[in-house]
């Protein structure tokens, strides 16, 4: 079997422990006769799965007890329109604050059923693209919520500080962040993100919701768009992505053997710095256009100076093993996304090739 170091943005790397559980599972669940994508949703077995993943991410994230957890179909997309649907029934003002491609369509969302504030943007600074200080921002006192992405998978921009909002509800999408390092639900009234990146497979999106923002949402919200419903039926209003859900259980349960977040955070803060260590380190022949201060640890993006150069990079990247660097296809260069399941070995072999790289050419 040929073993390669998978640097995709999503769906994701996944720890090979979990692979092995899974597939070691797959034709009979715990003595049962079956694969757990074979059971009944109702039924007892996929219950104590469910409950057991939910327990393990309340542990792993101190969610207090006045946070539901809901698992959910949709991807993170579906969030950008249940957000505004749900929360924006009383009041239809609300702030945004636009970092990239994943704000921009969470945006263009709630612009279908509210009106939206871009209370700050991202500006080219003199150390590279920066997200302005939150003095700078335009926020509105009376807004339903304010909303905005910790971590722009795109463009590798992350906010190293929780913007403040008083009484007015913060809604984050962590889709590229959540579990990389610690964060304090507190703070928040919504956080969400889909699982494909450091929470297993596509297929379930996590929402973390303050009870009372569990409201009325507007009257012709589809029923399974409502928070209401699906916390009232645990998740369970129709049927779940089920083995997308068992395998965010494996994954939780594989975070928790590390030692939980704050190791994991530890591991991720050293493989970040090696590898924007050799993109600044390589005499401009790499490049990082982010601001230092506003750097992503998980996607890690960079540009060849000779962009020519890049077919070359990405195959023999691939030949050493190291794939799916590409960037995105909207903003084009490489990227290297290091979520919780990439070795710290598929680090450093990455920093080395790209220093024997510099070399050859
Ligand atoms: N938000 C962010 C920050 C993302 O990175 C992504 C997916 N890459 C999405 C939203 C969209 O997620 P999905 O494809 O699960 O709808």
């Amino acid at each position: 079997m040929r073993k390669v170091f998978n640097f995709n943005a999503g769906p994701a790397m996944l720890p090979e422990e979990v692979l092995l559980t899974a597939q070691g599972e797959m034709l009979d669940w715990h003595g049962c006769g079956m694969s757990i994508m074979e059971l009944g949703h109702r039924g007892p077995e996929f219950q104590q799965v469910a409950a057991a993943a939910e327990k393990s991410l309340r542990e792993l994230m101190a969610i207090p007890e006045h946070y539901q957890v809901l698992f959910l179909p949709g991807g993170a997309t579906t969030q950008f329109a249940m957000v505004p649907l749900n929360l924006l029934a009383r009041n239809n003002k609300v702030d945004y604050v636009d970092t990239g491609i994943w704000s921009k369509k969470a945006i263009a969302e709630a612009e279908r059923y509210g009106q939206v504030n871009i209370a700050a943007k991202c500006h080219h600074g003199k150390e590279g693209i920066v997200i302005p200080s939150q003095q700078e921002w335009h926020l509105q006192p009376d807004v339903a919520y304010l909303h905005y992405t910790p971590n722009e998978t795109i463009e590798g921009i992350e906010f190293h500080f929780i913007p403040e909002t008083g009484d007015v509800p913060l809604v984050a999408d962590v889709s590229s962040m959540i579990l990389s390092q610690p964060i304090d639900v507190n703070r928040f009234g919504i956080l969400y993100a889909g699982a494909q990146k450091n929470l297993g497979q596509a297929g379930v999106t996590i929402v973390i919701i303050r009870n009372d923002l569990i409201g009325e949402a507007m009257p012709f919200t589809p029923t399974l768009y409502q928070y209401k419903v699906l916390s009232a039926n645990h998740s369970f209003y129709n049927t779940p992505p089920t083995y997308s859900w068992y395998l965010t259980g494996l994954v939780l349960d594989w975070i928790k053997r590390q030692g939980g977040v704050e190791t994991i955070y530890a591991i991720n803060q050293r493989k970040a710095k090696k590898l924007y260590a050799a993109i600044d380190e390589s005499n401009g022949f790499y490049c990082n256009n982010i601001d230092p201060k506003c750097r992503s640890l998980t996607n890690v993006v960079f540009t060849l100076k000779d962009d020519t150069l890049q077919g070359e990079f990405l195959k023999q990247a691939n030949e050493a093993g190291l794939v799916n660097l590409r960037g995105h296809k909207v903003v084009g260069g490489l990227r290297a996304s290091i979520y919780n399941a990439m070795p710290e070995q598929g680090i450093d072999l990455l920093v080395t090739f790209m220093r024997e790289f510099t070399l050859k050419y």
